[in-house]
């Protein structure tokens, strides 16, 4: 019933050459649409290209981040509007090394998910907890809370078509993915909240990405999962081959 996702993060990878012959590598080969959605997350900077050589295609491309407001003097962000105007049409919004590392809350997570949807952007929204969050048991109330402030003042319309990408800090860039079932019990939750805060027919609809050193050898056991619709992949997303047989594992 839910499209599966399937999303490479590239972060601050690729240079503008290798990230265009990326997508004319693998546009022939990507599965259809109909079975699975196939975005590219990368650099600014390429977006542009990347989107050109990706038209006609089935790979849609991604940005990895984006302020929340249209212009202005915010130095070297990127704006919605222009995301827009190149039409890209996906944004990473919130990923836990933007949270530590460039100052990014709840707070601002939930004004670029408003941001995202009056310009035509889908929000790729993550959270996840830390080490410490998950070893003192408080992944559940992390993600709850990381959740219910992501999505505050969205409707029940709009909130279906967020994805949600969860995102265990310990398993990200680390080769220590969590385990398909505390992966899926985490994803169960996200969806539980979604329930509580619209309905059950809406939090059926959205979309649950796991992410956190997925790979081809272990996407399959993600993919099998009830609440489980996609992967967000980084590290494994950078060579063509692979990142093809991830979009073929989750189709
Ligand atoms: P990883 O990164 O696949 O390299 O662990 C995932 C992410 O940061 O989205």
């Amino acid at each position: 019933m839910r499209k599966p996702i399937i999303a490479g993060n590239w972060k601050m990878n690729k240079t503008h050459e290798e990230a265009v012959s990326f997508i004319e590598e693998i546009k022939g080969h990507v599965p259809s649409g109909n079975e699975v959605e196939t975005v590219v997350c990368a650099p600014a900077l390429f977006l542009k290209e990347m989107n050109d050589k990706a038209a006609g295609s089935d790979v849609h491309i991604g940005a990895q981040t984006m302020h929340f407001e249209e212009s202005g003097a915010f130095t070297g962000e990127i704006s919605p509007a222009a995301l827009k105007d190149l039409g890209i049409t996906y944004s990473i919004i919130g990923h836990s090394e933007r949270r530590e590392m460039f100052n990014e809350t709840d707070e601002s997570v939930n004004q670029k998910v408003h941001a995202a949807f009056s310009y035509g952007i889908t929000p790729i929204m993550c959270c996840g907890e830390s080490l410490e969050q998950r070893e003192n048991n408080e992944t559940e109330q992390v993600v709850r809370g990381q959740v219910a402030k992501g999505f505050e003042g969205i409707s029940a319309e709009k909130a279906s078509d967020v994805v949600v990408a969860y995102e265990p800090i310990w398993a990200i860039g680390t080769g220590k993915s969590s385990s398909a079932e505390d992966a899926d019990e985490t994803c169960g939750t996200v969806r539980k909240v979604l329930a509580e805060l619209y309905d059950q027919d809406t939090a059926e609809k959205v979309r649950i990405q796991y992410g956190g050193s997925v790979k081809p050898e272990n996407i399959d056991g993600y993919m099998e999962k009830e609440h489980i619709d996609g992967a967000l992949v980084g590290g494994a997303s950078l060579k063509p081959d692979a990142f093809l047989k991830l979009v073929e594992a989750g189709a």
